[in-house]
């Protein structure tokens, strides 16, 4: 294992426990269950549990899971499962049961209450346009609104009946009393609780009225005892209300906040409203599309979940925010998996390799290595016949400068078996190239014969025991480096045409058939390949393509 780094929010913490200023690290992870998590949320994953899991090592350290769900409209249960799955998938567990700010409706209710009867909160019978009016601009203070000076006790009532339901949505909302004139927008009386009738996935009908996210979050780090309350910069206008509210109340303790700077990724969108957007208008096959961002289509797509970790690490935690390169992100995955995934072939765009020379009906069985470097990965059979296939691509009619693979005149060695020299070409009908023949050098299996070296070598399967495999190319999903970035354009406008190629009659070699779900392999000389959790069978593989054996973008290919 690598020593983690160290960043701002380390020194932070060893200062608070060298000060005394804390005894234990309670941190937490807070998504809000409206859709799925997305790479972004790795990092605050990895930060959040990856402190509970170092500091653990020294003082009583843990990270809750807590679900902060105020908005019961745009919220799920299938979320809240999917966001379990992958939190353990990245290999963390939180601390305890799952905790959900729904669980403190009623204590935050107390605590509205308490700020009611302390004149610091209101009812407000302002319309939602009134209250824009009300509230000024960056530039401009905000005037108090005219049921600012209700009475404590006209307020209780009021409030007391939204809660059972007297009054329709938006007939009134009750506002935290701080400062219509403060130069930050959030302090200028902001809504604590609105009138919804929504249910909820966790409270069903129980309530119609609903706490604001800024009420809801600092109350609820105070309520579980959260010593470092750690999220996206964002965030860093709200500190003073976080603040303000955890004073104003009587809390069993004082978190506090500290910002750091969102993950941001080239070619890649990363908010759940935008990828909810490509789900909902079907310009992807569903949140865990293979092509999406987010961790369930990576975990499809192939990606592992350490390949992840390490990329956060490198990311590492700043307070100045910066766009990283993808690239980054796919070095890693490349790097995993070229140490530890088995080789082995595939032909993704097959044709026909007859060896005319190649004695009919007979079989050898060839021992492959699994991986180049790593023998502990071990070894596998490989059948070899007189009809193979091998790729399309492998074989050019005219052939190109420095081409080192089939042509007329040209020979080259089968991957692991012999050297075939290429003696004609079939075509069909439709001037469709449809076999190729060859002779095979019967001396040269593993070897090479005297004075004479094959200039390419290129992949292959038997025809006759190889088994069908659908083959899916992914590719970025955006074409432009920032898809959000031109402001007469859409973000959909910059999908990536060929972000998924599919190719159905591709053939995988035998030993492949008993692959299991979410098994990878390098295809020797293609790729990266996953095999698909949900649609493969033995009879019908499907492979996912995670990577690309090199970076093609960077090389200014496309
Ligand atoms: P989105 O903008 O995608 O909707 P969000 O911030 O609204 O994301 P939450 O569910 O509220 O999503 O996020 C849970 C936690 O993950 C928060 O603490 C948030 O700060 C953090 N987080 C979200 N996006 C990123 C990101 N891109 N980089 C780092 N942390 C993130
Ligand atoms: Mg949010």
């Amino acid at each position: 294992m690598e020593t983690p780094k160290s960043h701002f929010i380390k020194t932070i913490i060893d200062e608070d426990l060298a000060s005394g200023k804390v005894s234990k690290v309670l941190t937490r992870f807070p998504p809000e269950p409206n859709g799925f998590l997305h790479i972004g949320h790795a990092k605050s994953i990895c930060l959040n549990f990856g402190l509970a899991e170092e500091y653990g090592e020294r003082v009583s350290a843990h990270c809750n899971l807590r679900f902060d769900d105020t908005n019961p409209e745009k919220e799920d249960a299938d979320y809240v499962a999917s966001i379990k799955e992958d939190i353990r998938w990245l290999g963390f567990e939180w601390s305890g049961k799952e905790r959900y700010a729904s669980d403190y409706f009623e204590q935050l209710f107390d605590y509205a209450v308490d700020l009611i009867k302390n004149d610091r909160a209101y009812v407000c019978s302002l319309t939602a346009e009134q209250s824009r009016e009300y509230r000024g601009t960056l530039t401009e203070p905000g005037r108090n609104s005219p049921y600012r000076e209700r009475s404590v006790g006209e307020n209780l009532e009021l409030f007391t009946r939204m809660r059972a339901g007297e009054f329709a949505e938006g007939e009134h909302v009750l506002r935290a009393k701080i400062d219509m004139a403060s130069p930050n927008i959030n302090m200028r009386d902001p809504i604590i609780y609105r009138i919804r009738y929504a249910h909820h996935h966790q409270t069903g009908d129980a309530w119609c009225i609903y706490p604001m996210y800024d009420f809801t979050h600092c109350l609820s780090d105070a309520i579980e005892g959260v010593t470092h309350s750690l999220c996206t910069l964002e965030f860093e206008d709200h500190r003073p209300l976080y603040d303000w509210f955890v004073e104003q109340v009587e809390t069993p303790a004082r978190p506090r906040q500290y910002e750091f700077a969102r993950l941001n990724l080239n070619f890649t969108v990363t908010s759940k409203r935008k990828l909810k957007r490509l789900v909902d208008e079907k310009l992807v096959d569903g949140w865990d599309d293979p092509r999406m961002p987010t961790l369930a289509a990576m975990r499809r797509r192939g990606y592992t979940p350490e390949s992840i970790r390490r990329f956060c690490d490198a990311v590492g935690i700043a307070r100045a925010n910066s766009t990283v390169d993808v690239g980054m992100l796919e070095y890693e995955i490349r790097d995993d998996l070229d140490k530890h995934a088995p080789r082995a072939m595939c032909v993704i765009n097959p044709v026909k390799l007859v060896l005319s020379n190649y004695p009919e009906g007979q079989q050898e069985t060839l021992s492959l290595a699994n991986h180049p470097k790593d023998e502990t990965l071990g070894r596998r059979d490989v059948p070899f016949t007189r009809e193979l296939y091998i790729d399309r691509a492998d074989y050019a009619e005219q052939a190109p400068p420095k081409w080192k693979r089939l042509a007329p005149d040209a020979a080259v060695r089968l991957r692991g078996a012999y050297v075939i020299r290429f003696e004609r070409a079939v075509y069909d009908a439709h001037g469709e190239l449809a076999e190729l023949h060859c002779s095979c050098d019967m001396d040269t299996l593993g070897k090479n014969p005297e004075g004479y070296k094959a200039k390419g070598v290129i992949h292959w399967v038997s025809a006759q025991h190889s088994n069908p495999a659908e083959v899916r190319l992914y590719d970025r999903l955006f074409t432009a480096e920032n898809p959000e970035g031109d402001s007469d354009k859409d973000y959909t406008d910059w999908i990536n045409p060929d972000s998924l190629n599919v190719r159905e009659q591709a053939r995988a070699e035998s030993s492949l058939r008993t692959a299991s779900a979410e098994q990878r392999f390098q295809f020797e000389r293609e790729g990266y390949f996953c095999v698909d959790r949900y649609d493969s069978t033995p009879e019908k593989l499907v492979f996912n393509r995670v990577v690309s054996l090199r970076d093609s973008w960077s090389q200014g290919k496309k």
